[in-house]
Order: structure tokens, then sequence, then C-alpha cells
């Protein structure tokens, strides 16, 4: 009996944020009730953000008790909130984990772009972004991921009460290579598209990978999400430099993937590259022309990023006459080409500043901290 009243007590809740209609479906059917009280739930959950099973009124008591037991719903807690003088904000959330990551609100002309965290911290150690400077820390779990849609939601009604929706487009751009947590990303993707959900268009959920190619193909299965792909260099022998995983996956292999994906979204919708410009790396008219010889056949989007510094980087952002150059050799190419602009860099939210915190990595600060001064 004591055994048992243990397990009670540690087994740990589910935590339903991050349920799909096709999860809640299945247990539902488990519990005996009908497939439609999913569609309820969901929206007591995404549509009015309630947390608390006993305030879903037009669910019976008894199915609520019974969620309420084996479950709960419980958004990241966030920790800190800040806004840039362009209004982009950022928000510092504690993951399950213990470690924190970060999210940003990027506000614009008729559109909001939410960033979200995939993961804290990240394994591909890509030789520009702080992200990857920090190493891997975490999965986040898929109540962590689409929580973050739900905690923007809530806080930028208030800020934007005269917009429908503050929120238009969500890109998983922020920490993590979202293809190597794969299942959770999906799970809150749905969520983020499904009406029951956020009721984002397919059009402008995007994914972006570093170039994980099963994990695309894994995509064509699963999903018709947008897609973005962080190419940043024109030939291999440059892209292992920047971005380690293209010595598994060159970018052959990976141009191939992305075809067999845009087939997956049909007419006009195409895979956005993203490149981000490094003062005297992969800059100059040469890497433009290898560029357009490279996705020549390859109907795409091209989104520059000029490159965001952070302390020990060793890179440069390129002059903005560079940078305009770059652009406009492509555009003479015959692409579609844009150029990211760089927001919320007072607090450090732009692309590949994203650091979040972690609490081994603190930890082994301390630790670091203590034999310095001859404590240890
Ligand atoms: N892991 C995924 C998504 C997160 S990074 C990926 O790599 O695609 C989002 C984008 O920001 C990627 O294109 C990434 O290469 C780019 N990025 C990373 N660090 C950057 C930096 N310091 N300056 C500009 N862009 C950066
Ligand atoms: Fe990871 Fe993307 Fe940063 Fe590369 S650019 S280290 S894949 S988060």
């Amino acid at each position: 009996l004591l055994e048992y009243a243990v397990s009670e007590v540690t087994e740990k809740k589910v935590n339903f944020l991050g349920y799909t209609k096709a999860q809640w479906e299945a247990l539902l059917e488990q519990l005996g009730e009908k497939p439609y009280r999913s569609q309820q739930i969901l929206k007591w959950i995404h549509h009015r953000y309630i947390d608390d099973f006993a305030d879903m009124s037009d669910i019976s008591k008894r199915l609520r008790d019974q969620l309420a037991e084996i479950g709960e719903i419980r958004e990241p807690e966030v920790i800190t909130e800040k806004v840039s003088t362009d209004g982009t904000r950022k928000w510092l959330i504690r993951a399950e984990s213990g470690s924190a990551m970060e999210m940003v609100f990027i506000p614009e002309d008729g559109r909001g772009t939410l960033c979200v965290s995939s993961q804290v911290g990240c394994a591909l150690d890509c030789s520009f972004c702080s992200t990857g400077k920090q190493g891997f820390n975490s999965d986040l779990t898929a109540s962590e991921i689409v929580g973050q849609v739900r905690i923007a939601r809530k806080v930028l009604e208030k800020v934007y009460p005269d917009r429908v929706r503050a929120v238009t487009n969500v890109v998983l751009m922020g920490m993590g290579e979202p293809l190597l947590n794969f299942d959770n990303v999906i799970a809150a993707v749905e969520l983020m598209m499904d009406d029951l959900g956020y009721g984002i268009s397919k059009r402008k959920v995007t994914i972006s990978t570093s170039g994980v190619v099963p994990g695309i193909y894994k995509l064509i299965e699963t999903t018709d999400a947008s897609l973005a792909i962080s190419l940043h260099a024109p030939n291999d022998e440059l892209r292992n430099q920047l971005v380690p995983i293209n010595r598994k996956y060159p970018i052959a292999d990976l141009l191939e993937a992305c075809k067999k994906y845009a087939k997956n979204l049909g007419e006009k919708r195409v895979i956005t590259v993203e490149y981000t410009l490094i003062d005297g790396v992969n800059e100059q008219p040469e890497h433009a022309a290898q560029l357009a010889k490279l996705l020549k056949d390859f109907p795409c989007k091209i989104n520059l990023i000029p490159f965001n510094p952070f302390p020990g980087s060793g890179y440069k952002r390129p002059s903005s006459v560079a940078v305009r150059a770059f652009q406009d050799r492509l555009i003479g190419a015959g692409f579609s080409v844009t150029t990211r602009t760089t927001r919320g860099e007072d607090i450090n939210a732009a692309c590949g500043q994203l650091v979040g915190e972690v609490a081994d990595k603190t930890r082994r600060q301390e630790k670091y901290q203590r034999i310095a001064a001859g404590a240890v």
C-alpha cells in the first residue's frame, strides 16, 4: 500500500496543454466519451485559456474529475518580459528541465511574428550562433512549445486590443533545432494550425531547419507547414565550416529533400532559404553568383539575415552597402529576395542572440568561480 501511495505521489501528471485533437479523441474513447468532446475541451484550453477542468462548464462533472485526476493544464512560467524601443518583446520562460528558453514577438505593419523555441540550447554548434555556442541542454515538450504561443496571445490581446490577432505568423526560429525534437514540434505545430487551437494558416507557421535531412523526409509524411532552410553558404566547403551538420548532410542532399517537401506545398508556396551574411566570410560577389547558380532550378524565396553579433563570436556584420549589393545581385539573377531587418537589438532579441539561461551552466560557472577563488 505504501509503495502504491508513493508512486501515486511521484507519478507525474500528463500536461494536456500539448495534447492534439487526435490525442484527445483517443483518450476520450478510452474513457467511454464521445469524440466531439475533444472540440469543447480544446476550445476551453486554447481559445479561453482555461487552466482548471472545473471551469469547463459544458463538460460533465464526472469527466472533469477524471481528467483532473490524470492530468493538468500547465503553461510554462514566464520569468521575465522585456520590451524593446522598437516594440519587439522578449520573454524568458522556465522549461521543465529547470533551464530557461527565450521567445520573441516582432510587431510589424499589419502583422506580428512570434519566434518560438523548440529546445533549450542546440547540439548543432553552428559557428555564428550563440544558441549553438551554449551547447544542448534539453528538448522542450509539446506543451512548452505551444505554451509559448498561448503566453504571447494572452499578453498581446491586452497590448493590442484593437487587433483581432496580434500573432499572425509563428516561426520556429528561436532556440534549438526543431527537427531534432520532431514529435513535440509536430504536435505543437498541429495545435498552432488547428482552428480549435490557434488557427494560424499553414502558410504562416514556418519550421526552420539547419538541414536535418531525415527530418525533412519525415516532415513530408506529417505536415504541410511552411519550411525554411538555413543555407548560409553556396558550397559545401564553406557550409561545412559554418553549419557543421553539412558534413553529414551536404547541400545536394538537402536541396533534394527540400524539392520533395515542396511538392507537398502545392502551387504558389515555396521554401524559404535563409542566408546569414557575415563580413568577409560569405558575402562576396562570387558567393552571390555561386548561390544564384546553386538555386537556379529551385523555386524559393531568399531571406538574407545580416549577422547579429554576440560576445566572443569572432564575426562581424557586413556594411549595409554590402548587404544591399548582395541582395541586388540575387534580384538581378531573378530571385525573390528580402533582407530581414534587425529588431529588438537593445534587448538581445535578434536572430542568433537567444541564449536563455541554462541551470547546469550556471552551476558549472559557480563551481568555476569557486575553484578560481581557491575554495575547492
Ligand atoms: N535551428 C534552426 C532554427 C533556429 S535559428 C535553424 O538553424 O534553422 C534561426 C535562424 O537564425 C537560422 O537561419 C540561423 O542560422 C540564424 N542565425 C543564427 N545565429 C545567427 C546570428 N548570430 N545572426 C544572424 N542569424 C543567425
Ligand atoms: Fe542550432 Fe540553428 Fe543555432 Fe545552428 S543556427 S546552432 S541549428 S539553433
